[in-house]
């Protein structure tokens, strides 16, 4: 097909339009709430920080993750028009605190349920990061998992991993069929994976492995950042984990240092998947650090 002059000019103003509308997105304070329903009483919310996962209905309302403090009032704003019943419970997906900022707030309406280990990680705090108080602590732990039956839905926590840390939990609606990845999934972005937090890339990849293998083919996937997804996304999300730790352990085994892949632009190939925080450079020391741990 051949494309006019008037088509490229018109492609190119497109192109720039949604580019400004990204770069225009807000930040920290001023950033909004989306609300995206997903199937029956579970929707998503997008604002800053982790993507929450809710379900909402007759029973009350269950939320996943509570994103940073200062989007506590704007979440609830969201979930009150989704459900005025009271919130029931608060699920932690892992223990950062894009994920739980917003526990002291939430946790003042509802009990707050995680893995053990979210609870000691937040209680212990590590450098440049203060113990979280006593009243944003999960006061609900577990250690394989557990079920909750609420809205028509059956809602199972399972523990994974190690992986993104070593306290990573999913959510899966079985009823409607949508399941809260927390951080084992950034959608189309490469991963953080907290080393420090008993994380590991080798582990993220095996559970995402099981994943693509345990859930049904037409489930819709919360991922912790990222726009809601489907296993597609999160197959291609698996290949590049794959091809990176290969191309890493190749380079590493022919004694190549991590700023020598850097330098010779290892993962050039996959660099549509940088973002803000994790470009190819800060995965290339992610996978190189654990390749000589190995
Ligand atoms: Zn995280």
């Amino acid at each position: 097909m051949r494309i006019t002059a008037r088509a490229a000019l018109l492609l190119a103003t497109g192109v720039l339009f949604l580019a400004g509308l990204v770069l225009a997105r807000p930040q920290g304070g001023d950033a909004q709430v989306l609300t995206i329903p997903i199937r029956g009483p579970v929707s998503m919310l997008e604002g800053r920080g982790g993507n929450v996962g809710v379900c909402a209905g007759p029973d009350g309302v269950w939320i996943i993750d509570t994103q940073f403090a200062d989007m506590a009032p704007k979440l609830q704003a969201a979930v009150r028009e989704l459900s005025k019943e009271p919130l029931r419970f608060v699920i932690n997906t892992h223990w950062h605190g894009d994920h739980t900022g917003g526990n002291e707030s939430f946790g003042a309406l509802a009990p707050l349920v995680a893995h053990a280990r979210v609870r000691g990680r937040m209680a212990q705090g590590r450098a440049g990061q203060a113990p979280a108080p006593a009243r944003a602590l999960p006061s609900v732990t577990f250690e394989d998992g557990l079920r909750m039956y609420a809205n028509g839905e059956e809602i199972e926590v399972r523990h994974v991993g190690p992986a993104h840390t070593d306290g990573d939990s999913i959510v899966w609606f079985h009823t409607s069929n949508a399941v809260h990845l927390g951080d084992l999934f950034f959608n189309g972005r490469f991963p953080f994976v907290d080393l420090d937090s008993g994380g590991s890339v080798r582990g993220l990849t095996a559970a995402v492995a099981d994943l693509l293998a345990l859930l049904p083919e037409d489930v819709r996937i919360v991922p912790g950042h990222g726009p809601l997804a489907g296993k597609p996304e999160l197959r291609e999300y698996h290949a590049m984990l794959v091809d990176c730790q290969a191309l890493v352990a190749a380079a590493h085994a022919q004694k190549k240092d991590a700023a020598t892949m850097k330098q010779e632009k290892l993962l050039a190939r996959y660099a549509r998947w940088n973002w803000e925080f994790i470009d190819e450079g800060k995965f290339i020391d992610t996978l190189a650090r654990e390749a000589a741990q190995r």
